[in-house]
């Protein structure tokens, strides 16, 4: 009797143990801080629950950075990490953030929009939890995070996803989804709370443009493009014409689905003043048939897999040895975002928006994506946000 006890307890301290061991590199992840310098262009930093009050003391609730410029002008909102494996819209938004500075309009800025995902894992498809960045500094480690908002934050799913308001019925995964959630409400889930914020946010500061940047499988037809709805698409072909002509990349646009709900480059466009735009980078990482989800695939998207399906004509974006690196999407949404400002502000007289200082596509292929992002070390104090 008293060895079947002992037993029943070196099994329960043994579970406990692994549990713990398991779960430890889970928590210090979804609670490690990223340093967010705020730039020259910086002038306040206000948060997302300030527009959907739902959010306050919730892992949905993020920091919005505004940049007003010295002139008045249009305005314009840039998302990054709407899903969280893609990591590319995030840095873009950073390199706003550290590096902006703007002479006509204001920019508002949320690196992490859905800051629950960039908490959250993938562990099946054996995600790695960080990526570190190369700058003149050191490296800068980031968490990699997941497409979908933390189950720890919002739950349980339901079986089926019913959008609000069309009640068009979704994947249950969707209700975790920011870029199903669209235009959302102040008293749905939490998803839905965050993007209810950004819709009150462009509703009540007249927000002129929101560029929500992602990116997607190189197997995917919606990628390496930028996807807009009736009322973008000239600017949107104004803009990837002109970087294919002055820049030398590719980036076509692609028609946003009417029938299709949820979506950030529908719903903006349907329930608020802005115009949409969704900037779609190829990152190879997340292709199915590919090779282990390293770090390295992460930044230098080179997959042999990829290479033997691109000689099938089987991707839908030109694909070689050099694979698909990060600084060549990260440069592709920088100066999309760019060309969308000036393609909108030569149509809009009365509404420019002006920024200087952020690189465009050939400085980050040429410099890396560290080169353009700052040392907090070296900020001013209280000059580094943690995110
Ligand atoms: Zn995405």
């Amino acid at each position: 009797m008293k060895k079947d006890s002992l037993s029943k307890a070196a099994l329960a301290v043994a579970f406990l143990g692994l549990a713990v061991w398991g779960g430890l590199p889970l928590y210090r992840h979804r609670h490690r801080g990223v340093p967010v310098v705020k730039g020259p262009g910086v002038t306040a930093v206000l948060r997302l629950s300030e527009f959907s009050p739902g959010l306050k003391g919730t892992a949905g609730d993020t920091f919005v950075f505004v940049l007003q410029g010295k002139a008045p002008g249009g305005k314009a909102l840039l998302m990054g990490n709407t899903h969280a494996n893609e990591p590319e819209g995030m840095l873009a938004a950073l390199i706003f953030i550290e590096n902006a500075v703007v002479e006509k309009g204001t920019l508002y800025v949320i690196p992490f929009f859905n800051n629950s995902a960039s908490r959250n894992t993938r562990p099946g498809d054996g995600y790695p939890l960080y990526f570190d960045i190369a700058t003149d500094w050191g490296a800068c480690r980031f968490r990699y995070g997941n497409r979908d908002a933390s189950p720890l934050d919002q739950w349980p799913d339901p079986d089926v996803y019913i959008h609000y308001p069309e009640r068009q019925l979704l994947s249950y995964i969707d209700v975790r989804n920011t870029n199903r959630t669209w235009p959302g409400r102040p008293d749905g889930p939490l998803m839905e709370r965050v993007t209810f914020g950004a819709m009150e946010l462009m509703r009540r500061e007249s927000v002129d443009l929101a560029i929500d940047i992602h990116g997607a499988e190189t197997m995917f037809p919606v990628t390496n493009c930028i996807v807009a709805p009736e009322k973008s698409v000239k600017i949107a072909t104004l803009a990837s014409l002109t970087v294919k002509a002055m820049e030398g990349f590719e980036n076509h646009v692609e028609p946003s689905p009417a029938g299709f709900r949820g979506l950030s480059h529908r719903e903006i466009g349907d329930h608020g003043p802005s115009l949409p735009f969704l900037l779609e980078a190829p990152i190879p990482f997340l292709d199915q048939p590919t090779g282990p989800k390293t770090t390295k695939l992460l930044l230098d998207g080179k997959d042999p897999f990829l290479l033997s399906l691109s000689r099938k004509k089987k991707l839908f974006v030109p694909y070689d040895e050099d694979g698909w690196p990060l600084e060549k999407r990260v440069g592709q949404n920088l100066s999309v975002a760019l060309e969308i400002f000036r393609q909108f502000s030569k149509k809009s007289a009365g509404r420019p928006i002006a920024v200087r200082g952020v690189p465009r596509y050939a400085d980050a292929v040429k410099d890396g994506v560290g080169r353009f992002l700052a040392d907090p070390a070296k900020a001013a104090p209280g000059g580094v946000i943690m995110n």
